[in-house]
């Protein structure tokens, strides 16, 4: 009896302490969905939690990536039937408060707060997940799309796609995307959506510049083979530079980098997650006075977002399955965490299933 009350979940214990254990199946509130997890993933954003390099409480489930079917409906949602398949953002604006109502969603009743899941309430890498202020994140999924087809919607799609939208590019601008991990690898996707002339993806792994050259990349740069990079991007450009340069690790030289091969008055669009102190150089930030933008964003989230970004799948804009390289089951999370970690296997995204579904997948 007590195991139909129960769920498997990853619950955070302390810094490097992570177990997959039992807890209670959550129960709806006033506003509030439970859905049945049938797909999510591991992001970079959980690594550094388990790293204690981003504070979290002990005892909450992590994970932000969720796609699943509606399990119970609480009060006050109107719209939504049980068994529906949802997406929901990794960031779950309330859509009331005075930022949601002037369109900052994610900074949601206060800096950051939009970023609920897996960080302030219990997230999605478990098999049932409360979701907060539901009727502002139930995006329904169309029945054309899969659930691997959508899952990297949720954050890192929709964070790599804000960077070329937030720097307002426009048709036929010349961007350079420092760093080709998973979200810097969506980022040149979304400078190719948003209609970039040229687009110069810099990483140092060959196989993620690789996935960078199917994501939309004309041009790729290994650090490691190109010293001054900024140099040879000034090269590539006929000396002009870039007019948005896009930062998707959060270092200081990757920031630098950025800010050297921006053309005169352009624009450095920022995503990455800086520690420590951040310092802006003054010769290639013309002493401040250069008309240079930056601009940094948090994922968009909130149901519209999503519908948005499905519509991109639906109609063959966007496919992002092939950065999902790994397959794990729920029970097998910890080993996903590990590979995703160590980035072995030429690993870029771990996809996580919940679900009785292990005879599916293997490895
Ligand atoms: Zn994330
Ligand atoms: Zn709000």
């Amino acid at each position: 009896m007590l195991d139909l009350l129960t769920m498997r979940a990853l619950v955070f214990h302390g810094t490097n302490d992570i177990r997959l254990e039992r807890v209670p199946i959550p129960k709806p509130g006033f506003g509030e969905v439970v859905i049945r997890v049938t797909l999510t993933t591991i992001c970079g954003t959980d690594l550094h939690i388990v790293r204690g390099e981003y504070p979290v409480e002990r005892g909450l489930v992590l994970g932000h990536e969720p796609v699943g079917l509606i399990h119970e409906i609480g009060p006050g949602v109107t719209g939504y039937q049980v068994g529906q398949r949802v997406l929901v953002g990794a960031i779950t604006p309330c859509g009331q408060c005075h930022s949601c109502l002037g369109g900052r969603l994610s900074q949601c009743g206060g800096a950051l707060g939009g970023w609920k899941l897996g960080n302030s309430v219990n997230g999605a890498q478990a098999e049932y997940m409360l979701v907060p202020n539901a009727q502002a994140n139930l995006a329904p999924i169309p029945d054309e799309l899969r659930d691997d087809q959508v899952v990297l919607l949720a954050d890192i799609a929709s964070t790599g796609l804000s960077a070329a939208e937030s720097a307002e590019l426009k048709v036929g601008d010349s961007v350079a995307v420092f760093a080709q991990g998973p979200i810097g690898l969506c980022a040149t996707a979304g400078a190719r959506l948003k209609g970039a002339g040229l687009i110069i993806a810099v990483d140092s792994d060959p196989t993620r510049l690789a996935m960078a050259r199917r994501m939309g990349a004309d041009i790729v740069i290994n650090p490691l083979k190109h010293y001054d990079v900024d140099e040879e991007i000034r090269r590539i450009t006929g000396g002009r530079g870039v007019d948005v340069a896009i930062e998707a690790l959060g270092t200081q030289q990757t920031f630098e980098n950025a800010l050297r091969c921006l053309t005169p008055g352009g624009t450095l669009s920022s995503l990455g997650v800086y520690s420590g102190k951040l310092s802006v150089p003054l010769e290639p930030f013309c002493a401040g006075i250069g008309d240079i933008r930056v601009v940094t964003t948090l994922c968009p989230g909130g149901k519209e977002r999503m519908r948005r970004l499905m519509e991109l799948v639906l109609h063959g804009r966007l496919d992002l399955t092939p950065l999902l390289t790994h397959h794990f089951t729920l029970d097998r999370i910890e080993e996903a965490y590990q590979l995703f970690g160590e980035r072995r296997d030429g690993v870029i995204k771990v996809a996580i299933l919940p679900g009785e579904s292990q005879h599916l997948l293997n490895s």
